[in-house]
């Protein structure tokens, strides 16, 4: 799994440091370093939001896999009558000790609750806070653009989750001294695909992440290593 993130999500090449989320291809967590001077009007570096990467991996979250195997493998036990442990999942014994999840507990728990993972990944998504949540309405649904070239794919996927080098994160994490684009405002993400008179795409986000083929021109054309 951790080479699918790694796909998904860019690392820098050897010749440019990439943001942190990207270095050692997975993510890593910033610990509450405080930025006073940061030109993004926040003090604290808060960990990069992991959310986006299973869906642009297109791989469940860990958590909610482990719930559909608890209940796959609780379920076919309850269906083989021959199997020793069949009588005690019908009679689990009381349980005593906090430190122990036996599988009927938490398999029974799953099965009355009618667990759906697809379901439980859309409440996660919606009930979260993350950058262009919006852009994605299942996430369990492999998203535009997967079989796009890596260049193509990484610098999509760095404006769906708003992390990329531009030059305001570059100076967040210490790599630059100046935030500003080559028009004079802090060079952020949503401002290089909005904003910028230089590089900005007029289809907005939506019609990027879609990956219309005026979007994919765009990409293709976009002079900046991101
Ligand atoms: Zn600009």
């Amino acid at each position: 799994m951790l080479a699918s993130f790694s796909r998904v999500e860019c690392r820098g090449d050897e010749s440019t440091p990439g943001p942190p989320l990207c270095t050692g291809g997975y993510p890593q967590v910033f610990p509450g370093r405080i930025f006073e001077d940061s030109p993004l009007g926040y003090g604290v570096c808060q960990p990069t939001r992991i959310d986006w990467l299973p869906v642009l991996a297109h791989i469940s979250p860990p958590e909610l896999r482990r719930k559909e195997a608890t209940k796959k493998m609780y379920q076919k036990l309850l269906d083989s009558p021959d199997l020793e442990i069949n009588p005690i999942l019908q009679s689990p014994p009381k349980h005593r000790l906090k430190s122990r999840n036996p599988i009927w507990s938490r398999g029974n728990q799953l099965l009355s609750q009618n667990f759906n993972i697809s379901e439980a990944w859309t409440n996660s998504w919606i009930s979260s806070d993350i950058p262009n949540k919006n852009l994605i309405t299942s996430p369990s649904v492999k998203i535009p653009g997967f079989s796009l070239p890596r260049r193509e794919w990484v610098l999509l996927n760095h404006f769906r989750t708003g992390q990329g080098r531009c030059a305001e994160l570059m100076k967040l994490w210490g790599y630059t001294k100046d935030p500003n684009c080559a028009c004079n405002v802090p060079q952020s993400m949503s401002h290089i695909l909005d904003d910028c008179p230089l590089y900005k795409f007029n289809g907005g986000i939506s019609n990027l992440h879609s990956v219309t083929p005026e979007a994919l021109n765009w990409l293709k054309a976009l002079p900046l290593r991101l």
